[in-house]
């Protein structure tokens, strides 16, 4: 049988390194770019561990084109090319604010190098990852795709819809791509193996692995960012995702992909659920049977309060939806905490 290869910048990352295993459950072959600026050699060995071989490498910059060059050779020499899922950026919100420039040279300049190398090779298929803060705090929730886009609060916020739009203006030259835009919701959780998992570098900003930091007593108990929000029981409200059902969107998208010709579709990816933190500290310790240390604080600047998915499009279009729980998700990130903690 032919070989599918899929090249997947970023898949030594956290949700690069879960599509990889899901792409090759789906007979693919994946092919990983990464330079390992936010991410370990280790991922590999993990990703080798459940899918019983090591998986195809490349240390590459994605931004460097004749880095780029050298690798596409190789890789298109070895056999297809089925498409590109691009992962490679840096993600953290905060950063990117005290460090602009390096959110633009990294995030554009990776997008713009992949895209021309990929138009030299004449690779098709392009799956980019972008991001549900493209919305801010939407007017209308469950949120859907043609809500519009609003100004951008972070330079991170904004590579993704440079980017997105970058996609867009290729989609409409004389070379036309054929893509997909999944904006992500919050992923969180683990492989259930926990041989890979989320590799939070210094003091997480994000809840899950805060929080499973906090039950592992490695920091301090958790604050809730803000109690007195119009919502429920005044805590924010967010669309978490397990990581594997966020991947298997990507395996969905390519299929997908393969019966289009010239398409440019954005799509949301989430569970269609809106959770508040409140209520992951409950699910997590009903999944996990353990107590979350916690105390409600004061609201983190540019938090929105309420935002989840309407997945009505990707559902219907990639015949895609979640198979797994919150509690799913939540007891697997506290397998890898836990092997995390132990190593
Ligand atoms: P991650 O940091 O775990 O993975 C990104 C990977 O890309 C890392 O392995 C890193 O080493 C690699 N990388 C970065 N720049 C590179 C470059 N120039 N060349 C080669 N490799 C490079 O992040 P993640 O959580 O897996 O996110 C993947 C993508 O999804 C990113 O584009 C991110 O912006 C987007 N996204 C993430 C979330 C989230 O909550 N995790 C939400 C929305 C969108
Ligand atoms: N949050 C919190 N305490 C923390 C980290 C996050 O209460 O230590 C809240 C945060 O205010 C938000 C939700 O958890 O309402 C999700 O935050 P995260 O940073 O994980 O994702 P994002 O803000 O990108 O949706």
């Amino acid at each position: 049988m032919e070989m599918k290869q899929v090249i997947v910048t970023g898949g030594a990352g956290y949700i690069g390194s879960h599509t990889v295993v899901e792409l090759h459950n789906a007979g693919f072959t994946p092919v990983i770019l990464d330079n390992f600026i936010n991410s370990d050699a280790d991922v590999l060995k993990g990703i080798e561990e459940i899918i019983g071989y090591p998986p195809s490498f490349f240390e590459v910059d994605c931004t460097s084109i004749i880095q780029l060059r050298e690798a596409f050779e190789k890789i298109t020499a070895q056999g297809v090319v089925e498409g590109i899922i691009h992962f490679a950026a840096f993600k953290a919100v905060g950063e990117s604010t005290e460090q602009p420039l390096k959110y633009y040279q990294n995030n554009l300049g990776s997008t713009t190098a992949i895209l021309q190398v990929m138009q030299e090779h004449s690779i098709k298929n392009f799956v980019f990852s972008s991001s549900c803060t493209v919305y801010g705090q939407p007017n209308v929730i469950p949120v859907d795709e043609s809500a519009p886009i609003l100004e951008a609060e972070s330079p991170y916020g904004f590579t993704k819809q440079a980017c997105e739009r970058m996609i867009m203006d290729v989609n409409g030259s004389a070379q036309p791509l054929n893509a997909i835009l999944l904006r992500y919701f919050n992923p969180i959780g683990a492989h259930p193996s926990a041989a890979i998992g989320e590799l939070p570098i210094g003091h997480p900003n994000n809840l899950i692995p805060y929080l499973t930091q906090a039950v592992a007593e490695l920091r301090e108990p958790l604050t809730v960012f803000g109690a007195d929000y119009d919502t429920p029981d005044g805590t924010c409200i967010r669309d978490y995702i397990h990581v594997i059902d966020l991947a298997n969107a990507h395996v969905a998208g390519l299929h997908w992909l393969s019966s289009q010709t010239e398409a440019c579709e954005v799509f949301n990816l989430g569970t269609g659920n809106g959770t508040s933190v409140l209520e992951i500290i409950e699910a997590f310790e009903r999944a996990n049977g353990i107590a979350v240390p916690y105390k409600l604080g004061s609201r983190r600047p540019g938090d929105v309060t309420a935002i989840y998915a309407d997945v009505t499009k990707a559902k219907n279009l990639l015949d895609w939806s979640c198979q797994f729980t919150i509690e799913d998700a939540l007891r697997d990130a506290w397998r890898w905490q836990q092997k995390l903690g132990a190593a």
